[in-house]
């Protein structure tokens, strides 16, 4: 049996461990935290990303757990409502498309994987060619020799670090900022988006329904002096400094971050690779072609480069050099199309200047009295669909014989 280890238990590296094990492969996944990680915002999930969902069985779990968001608000300074808009329409979703809690989208994918051999609390640290395989030391102090080694472990992977060179190489700042924590349920509302736009700079809050407590986020431009993304005393300060005499409710929102348990502060970058593979050793999911949160693509994309790099490795049987070549294939063009996406998303995310919140204000007020409406609409989620279905996924047995 092939032996294949997995840095990484986010989603593509939970759901490729799923896909792996479904076309008789032996994955272990070593995923840095002591247990899961299921904190973030709201993800959405579209396109072919759905039909993956599909062939494992798990689209109406996941959902049933979709936020039922039913509005987007959008607040002045002095709390003053300036316009509203349809959830859906906000996040770009249609038809079947789910938005859900990236925690319950983990855990979901977690639990379908039965029986895999999850190793919490550790990570690699060396890679080794070997015979046939890679060698692979751990922080744990332990050595293995695995067939393959996959990296699934997000934007500042050590995987693609230690086998393709740092990861200044490979990011691409888009400029902005995204910061993301759990705050008190007072500060949010039950199933509404909260959205205070300012010139540079977005704050936005909301609570799922029933959820014990409200989710914050704020965007701003990426300041000089950027704090590195695991020093979250230095995070706060960032915050702090990039929203200094905000209104609404930031002062609040800003005196809740030192309880909050989860801030996730980082650079909105991309990742931008020649190639995903070297030798035994591949990139999935946001380690070899991060979108950004702004692409609103980035869960879509590691549920999809999961299915297709497990089926890429089946077809090939037992030549994984011209798998990690397939999937590659087949994956590039998909993955340009949603990071082309980013960009245009984060000009209407951050607004430049108060004329700009304005006429954003204004369009959003006239929006259900304009003629051809449903059409406009459709103008503006038009590229999210075409790009969350670029591409034509591999067919396989929907269950493992
Ligand atoms: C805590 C968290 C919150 C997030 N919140 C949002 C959000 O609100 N909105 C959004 O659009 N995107 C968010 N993201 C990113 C989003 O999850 C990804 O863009 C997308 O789901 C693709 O997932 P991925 O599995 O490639 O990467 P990720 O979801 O980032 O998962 C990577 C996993 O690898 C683990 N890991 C990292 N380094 C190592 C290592 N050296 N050894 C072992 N394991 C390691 C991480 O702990 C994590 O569990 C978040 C990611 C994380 C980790």
């Amino acid at each position: 049996m092939t032996d294949v280890l997995i840095s990484g238990a986010g989603v593509a590296g939970t759901a490729l461990a799923w896909w792996l094990r479904h076309h008789g492969f032996r994955p272990t996944v070593v995923e840095r935290a002591p247990a899961l990680r299921d904190g973030g915002y709201k993800v959405d999930v579209r396109g072919a990303a759905l039909t993956v969902l599909d062939r494992m069985g798990l689209r109406e779990q996941v959902s049933r757990r979709d936020t039922g968001m039913r509005l987007a608000r959008f607040v002045a300074a002095d709390g003053r409502q300036l316009a509203t808009m349809d959830a859906a329409l906000f996040g770009g979703r249609e038809g079947d498309d789910v938005e859900i809690m990236r925690g319950d989208l983990v855990r979901i994918l977690m639990a379908a994987t039965g029986d895999v051999d999850h190793r919490f609390a550790d990570s690699i640290t060396a890679l080794r060619p070997a015979a046939d395989g890679v060698e692979v030391d751990f922080a744990s102090g332990t050595s293995r020799r695995f067939d393959l080694v996959i990296g699934a472990d997000g934007l500042h992977s050590t995987v693609r670090r230690l086998a393709f060179g740092p990861a200044s190489a490979y990011l691409r700042p888009l400029g902005h900022h995204i910061a993301i924590c759990t705050v008190p349920a007072g500060l949010g509302e039950e199933r509404v988006e909260l959205m205070h736009p300012a010139p540079g700079r977005t704050v936005g809050v909301y609570r799922t329904a029933g959820a014990p407590d409200a989710r914050a986020l704020f965007l701003f431009p990426s300041p000089a002096d950027a704090p590195d993304h695991r020093d979250v005393a230095g995070q706060r300060a960032a915050l702090a400094r990039a929203f200094a005499g905000a209104g609404w409710r930031v002062p609040e929102l800003l005196a809740a971050l030192p309880d909050a348990p989860d801030l996730y502060l980082d650079a909105m970058s991309q990742v931008r690779m020649d190639r995903w593979s070297t030798g035994r050793i591949a990139l999935v999911g946001d380690a070899g072609y991060a979108a950004s949160p702004a692409s609103g693509q980035g869960t879509s994309l590691g549920l999809v480069g999961a299915y297709v790099l497990a089926a890429a490795l089946a077809e090939a049987a037992g030549d994984p050099v011209a798998g990690f070549a397939a999937y590659e294939r087949r994956m590039r063009p998909f993955v340009a199309a949603n990071q082309q996406l980013a960009e245009r998303n984060l000009k209407g995310m951050v607004l430049g200047s108060a004329a700009q919140i304005r006429f954003q204000t204004l369009m959003l007020r006239l929006m259900p009295r304009l003629p051809g409406r449903e059409r406009m609409i459709r103008r503006v989620t038009e590229p999210i669909r075409t790009a969350a279905a670029a591409i034509t996924l591999p067919d396989v047995p929907a269950r493992a014989a």
